[in-house]
């Protein structure tokens, strides 16, 4: 077995673009860094530049706690100077569970006896998209286990669905996708209804835990999901989702892994991701190894990648996800999280019926139960403008990301005023008394910090949602 995975591991690492032995060779020799150097390369971060390798494996290696604060430090900085206060919300879709892979962690894996199976009917959909959109989400992730049924057809028709169904007011605006990596056909298929984001997770980075924990279906195959990205970028679908589970493997190197994934899309596309997912292995139904993970993060680990992620590619969307603690999410969001969910429900069917069995038709348990309400009450409270801006998107504007980062004063011209004009929305429709008080108070003070100008179109525009118009944007 040993020597057969040594010979799968050589061919597949020489044809891969993470090179392992080079990043074991990095973080090897990054050990014990001087605080000078530290400090250095967080500098470089705060000039938004994104990081070598061998910066980010410093960083992971900084383990004095002064050198943890500096890291800290600049990552609340640079978050702050490149997103603003703006926090963008998603709730997360399930729409099928059925899966023919059997990924160790995972409570969908095929030989998972216990799980329910399910795929929403056109009608359970139908009521799933009433249920989110009556409580104001206007943006989803769906998700699709990995099975012929869900073919590039069935995504592409369940997006569409999606999209055409209207609940008074309610709509949801954009759809990004976390599905099976395609073919170049199959993306061109699903790319046809507009999606969002294609989201794919390595899970593991590293080879031989990969071929360890994925040892069926599609899905063992390391290099077909590896490039399964560059496929996306090939079929026209320009934003695209990284992302690593962590506790599968050393968090260091999953790092470092993201960070090649990243070079390597920046380098033959001349993108990088949209957006990086850092989710830690949660308990699942049935799941001895998600109950005790092989390599646990812990909360000040987990703290530290979030800031490293967060200074090693500063323009990429950040997502922490309703897997993790409110807590653990308040802290994310300072350091340097961008998207999270809320509200979130993960069992297949789960927002729209109140089903005794949810645990056993979800892939996991979630960490953080609140609803959309108390979280946009929370974020307000706390400053953060919830967004669920689809402006860029909708205009065309792919590579928004980008715009944001690229494009000196565009995140105040455009993306505040689009986040509070969707908060108001928000606040009109959907939110409960103690939180329109808190988010109209907020709106107040954001308008008061803008220069005169702008204030007078973004109140215009605040106006004619006041008046009963929908959807106004920048
Ligand atoms: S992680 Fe995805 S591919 Fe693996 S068993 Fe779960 S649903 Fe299937």
């Amino acid at each position: 077995m040993t020597v057969l995975l040594k010979k799968i591991e050589s061919i597949e690492d020489r044809e891969s673009f993470i090179p392992h032995a080079e990043i074991e060779q990095l973080l090897e020799e990054t050990k014990n860094p001087d605080t000078k150097q530290v400090q250095e390369i967080v500098e470089k971060s705060l000039q938004k530049e994104r990081l070598t390798p061998r910066e980010t494996a410093t960083l992971l290696n900084a383990e004095k706690p002064e050198q943890i604060e500096i890291i800290f430090q600049a990552a609340r900085k640079l978050k702050e100077e490149i997103y603003g206060k703006r926090i963008v919300l998603f709730a997360p879709l399930y729409i099928g569970n059925h899966c023919i892979n059997n990924c160790s962690y995972c409570g969908f894996r095929i030989e998972n006896s216990q799980v329910i199976r399910k795929t929403l009917s056109e009608e359970e959909l139908e009521a799933e998209l009433y249920a989110l959109t009556s409580k104001g989400h206007k943006r989803l992730i769906v998700v699709f286990g990995e099975h012929p049924m869900y073919s590039p057809q069935f995504i592409a028709r369940t997006i569409e669905k999606i999209y055409s169904f209207k609940n008074g007011n309610g709509e949801i605006r954009r759809v990004n996708v976390n599905a099976a990596p395609q073919t170049i056909e199959g993306y061109r298929i699903i790319k046809e209804v507009g999606i969002g984001t294609f989201q794919i997770f390595q899970e593991t980075y590293h080879l031989l835990t990969y071929k360890k924990y994925h040892p069926k279906g599609p899905k063992a195959s390391y290099m077909y999901r590896l490039f399964g990205l560059d496929r996306a970028m090939l079929a026209g679908i320009d934003d695209v989702g990284i992302g690593a589970l962590f506790g599968l493997y050393d968090w260091k190197f999953e790092v470092m892994g993201l960070m090649y994934h990243t070079k390597h899309l920046e380098e033959r596309f001349g993108v990088g991701p949209h957006t990086i997912s850092f989710p830690r292995i949660e308990p699942a139904v049935n799941t001895p190894l998600a109950h005790r993970p092989p390599n646990p993060v812990s909360d000040e680990q987990f703290k530290r990648l979030i800031a490293i992620i967060r200074l090693s590619v500063p323009y990429t969307g950040m997502i922490l996800t309703a897997r993790e603690s409110p807590d653990i999410r308040r802290e994310g969001l300072k350091l340097g999280v961008s998207q999270i969910d809320a509200g979130s429900s993960i069992g297949v069917g789960s927002y729209s019926s109140q089903d005794p069995e949810i645990v056993k038709k979800s892939q996991f348990i979630l960490g953080d139960t609140r609803s959309l309400d108390e979280v946009m009450r929370e974020l307000a409270e706390n400053g953060y403008i919830p967004s669920f801006c689809t402006a860029c998107y909708r205009a065309g504007r792919t590579g928004q990301h980008f715009m944001e980062f690229a494009i000196p004063g565009f995140v105040k011209e455009f993306c505040t005023p689009n986040a509070l004009l969707t908060f108001k929305e928000y606040l009109l429709d959907y939110a409960s008394e103690e939180t329109r008080k808190v988010g109209e108070r907020l709106i107040q003070s954001e308008l008061e910090r803008m220069p005169q100008e702008r204030r007078k179109v973004v109140e215009k525009l605040l106006q004619r949602l006041e008046a009963g118009e929908r959807d106004v944007r920048l």
